[in-house]
């Protein structure tokens, strides 16, 4: 099958055939391929995605560089494994104009799981033009939900201003802190304080955990929450040595639960479908801007310019 004439109906079936059967993982990177290439097949891959999706469940891993996001997915996918659920992984680099799947996907870090079948590891690459994590990283979610991964884990790898974009996308929130990565005011500046559904400080085996434990609680216990609101725990783990991902693996599932219980899960999605809805409108509103040869746009900027038209009756005209 060459890229151009896939039949979608084909792969999504194939896609969900179950990990175990050859050919699965195959159809969930084209699938995931067709995301990144913005394919025009999309619209039918989604139509055909649509029946299935809602099942997984999507936990965000957000934190600053070198806290230890990868080595924590890797452990996290390691304990969710042992217990018998199916695993996706989407590490995302929103810095990355390039899509490049194979070669961030080659991360030496994940060939642990190179041989399960149970597990699917993608690195995408966000691309700019079309807003961040906004477009693609949602759909490739959907990819793998329908796919029937239980949990799909959505990591943003390299420097990016993306933790409120991850919060954004993901049912559960874990923002990652760790010693001698900054002092805890750092921490509230980032206004990671308001988007963690579970806060996780690594690199509980080196010195200053307990008080970035103990600072993190403190400045947590200071925000103003609602009643029945959830409360984030706070889970010291140590990645690197597989310490404590027991006890993050239930405080995800609690968060689950309390999501599921308190009608939050729906709002969250809806909210999420919101965001993609505007994405795709505002993507197609531009592309058909640009069919027009940008024309009408620069008629309408000149005479902005010119002072005989204002900004907001020129955007009428253009939207209209
Ligand atoms: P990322 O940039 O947030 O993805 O961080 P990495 O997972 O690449 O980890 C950054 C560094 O922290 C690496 O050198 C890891 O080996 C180290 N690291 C990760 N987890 C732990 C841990 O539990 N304890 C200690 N001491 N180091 C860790």
């Amino acid at each position: 099958m060459s890229r151009r004439n896939v039949e979608v109906a084909d792969l999504v079936a194939t896609a969900r055939g179950g990990l175990e059967h050859s050919g699965s993982a195959r159809a969930v990177a084209r699938l995931i391929s067709l995301v990144e290439d913005a394919s025009p097949q999309l619209r039918e891959v989604m139509a055909a995605l649509a029946p299935h999706v809602g099942h997984a469940h999507v936990v965000g891993l957000t934190g600053a560089p070198g806290v230890g996001k990868s080595t924590t997915t890797n452990a996290l996918v390691r304990q969710l494994r042992a217990a018998g659920k199916r695993v996706g992984v989407l590490a995302v680099d929103p810095s990355s104009p390039f899509s490049g799947g194979a070669l961030l996907g080659d991360r030496i870090r994940m060939t642990d799981h190179a041989t399960d079948a149970g597990v699917y590891i993608r690195s995408m690459a966000s691309r700019g033009h079309l807003g961040g994590l906004s477009w693609s990283t949602p759909q490739a979610i959907r990819v793998l939900d329908a796919a029937g991964f239980d949990v799909v884990l959505v990591e943003t790898v390299g420097v990016g201003q993306s933790e409120v974009e991850i919060a954004g996308l993901a049912d559960t929130t874990l923002v990652l802190l760790a010693p001698g990565m900054g002092d805890g005011i750092q921490a509230a500046k980032a206004g990671i304080l308001e988007i963690g559904d579970v806060y996780v400080v690594n690199k509980a085996d080196r010195d200053g955990a307990t008080k970035v434990r103990r600072d993190l609680r403190t400045m947590l216990s200071l925000a103003a929450r609602a009643e029945g609101a959830w409360r984030p725990p706070v889970v010291p783990i140590a990645a690197q040595n597989h310490t404590g991902l027991e006890e993050l693996v239930v405080a995800i599932e609690e968060h689950r639960t309390w999501l599921a219980e308190s009608g939050t899960l729906l709002q969250r999605r809806s909210r999420r479908a919101r965001e993609e809805i505007e994405a795709i409108a505002v993507a197609a509103l531009r592309s058909r801007w640009a069919v027009q040869g940008g024309a009408k746009l620069e008629r309408l900027a000149a005479s902005v310019a010119a002072g005989e038209s204002d900004p907001y009756t020129a955007a009428d005209v253009l939207v209209g």
